[in-house]
């Protein structure tokens, strides 16, 4: 029986640390021809993300479930790869970075700018990575066969040895999770950690969050924090469910506190991040969700109690 390996983000504790990022950066992506490449990234939102504008990229299904082939991002998309050059920038009154003319965009490169006039300004952080589809436009795409998803675990692969580098699979990621090793000439993607798995630790991202925000876990275990949150209580929710490929990946969307204070400086309950901007992300059942989120909490501030916040402040990061 095909089973699904799932993980959930709980974005309202995430904490813009990029410790995920570079976890999986160590781990994956130190080589040749992956320099640029962030299988896992945080993007500040409201923002362009990475790579730049990868929501209007297209990919993804049309109505009639025929795969669509998006536009193909520039290399500048995702930003120039750079060396820093401390001793320059601190002491010598130059750029921070070894490159001319400095580069005037990159990964992160609006970071914590957000949207909205002072005093009602917000963002908040979304981490990205691969979401091992249900549906995958990757594999649809791909005229090689090269890409493969495992039977046991739900895994989305590229098959390097079959794989040409024709790029059709990132064009047709709406989330642009694929990317082009030009060294090699082959795309590349998030493993979601399999070779841990097999050994059953949880992926680098989750392991060294230091918010502990992630938890992965098999969908048809009833016994896992995913399975509880994602299917029981359904209060985590992937992100653009329009795009048709059954995303793997989840959200607790952000809980949105309150932000304002009034003239007398006691915070005014409104919510900080707009609805319309979460339903945007994530769709209209972004409501239900944060209506749900609220009921727990406000039993729990009576005195009650919710297994919903008590998973989602466990620390509890993995059940494999
Ligand atoms: S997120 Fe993109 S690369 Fe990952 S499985 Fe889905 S379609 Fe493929
Ligand atoms: S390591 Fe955790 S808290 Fe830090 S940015 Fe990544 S997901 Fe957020």
């Amino acid at each position: 029986m095909a089973r699904q390996l799932a993980m959930v983000i709980n974005l309202d504790k995430c904490l813009g640390c990029h410790t995920c990022t570079v976890a999986c950066k160590n781990l994956w992506t130190s080589k040749k021809g992956r320099e640029y490449m962030y299988w896992n990234n945080v993007e500040s939102r409201p923002g362009p993300g990475y790579p730049r504008n990868w929501e209007v990229r297209g990919g993804g299904f049309d109505a009639n479930g025929n795969v669509i082939l998006g536009e193909l991002p520039a290399q500048a998309d995702y930003g120039e790869v750079t060396e820093y050059n401390y001793e320059k920038g601190l002491f010598n009154g130059g750029g921070i970075v070894n490159a001319e003319p400095e580069p005037s965009w990159g990964s992160n490169w609006e970071e914590d700018e957000g949207e909205g006039d002072f005093g009602e300004n917000y963002y908040m952080y979304l981490p990205r990575l691969c979401n091992h589809c249900t549906n995958p436009a990757c594999l649809a795409a791909c005229t090689r066969n090269a890409i493969y998803k495992r039977q046991e675990d739900g895994i989305v692969l590229v098959d390097q040895d079959r794989c040409r580098g024709y790029r059709h699979c990132v064009q047709a990621c709406p989330y642009k999770k694929v990317m082009f090793n030009s060294f090699k000439g082959q795309s590349e993607k998030c493993i979601f950690c399999y070779p841990r798995i097999e050994k059953g630790k949880p992926n680098a991202c989750a392991m060294q969050c230091p918010g502990r925000i992630r938890q992965v876990g098999f969908l048809d275990d009833t016994s896992s924090d995913v399975y509880k949150l994602a299917v029981q209580h359904q209060v985590a929710i992937p992100l653009h469910p329009e795009y048709g490929t059954g995303p793997n990946v989840y959200y607790i969307p952000p809980f949105s506190g309150p932000s304002t204070v009034d003239d007398q400086g006691r915070p005014i309950n409104i919510d900080r991040i707009p609805m319309t901007y979460l339903r945007s992300l994530f769709g209209d059942g972004v409501d239900a969700v944060i209506a749900t989120l609220r009921a727990e909490r406000e039993a729990v501030s009576s005195g009650g109690s919710s297994e919903i916040l008590e998973v989602l402040n466990s620390n509890n990061r993995y059940s494999l």
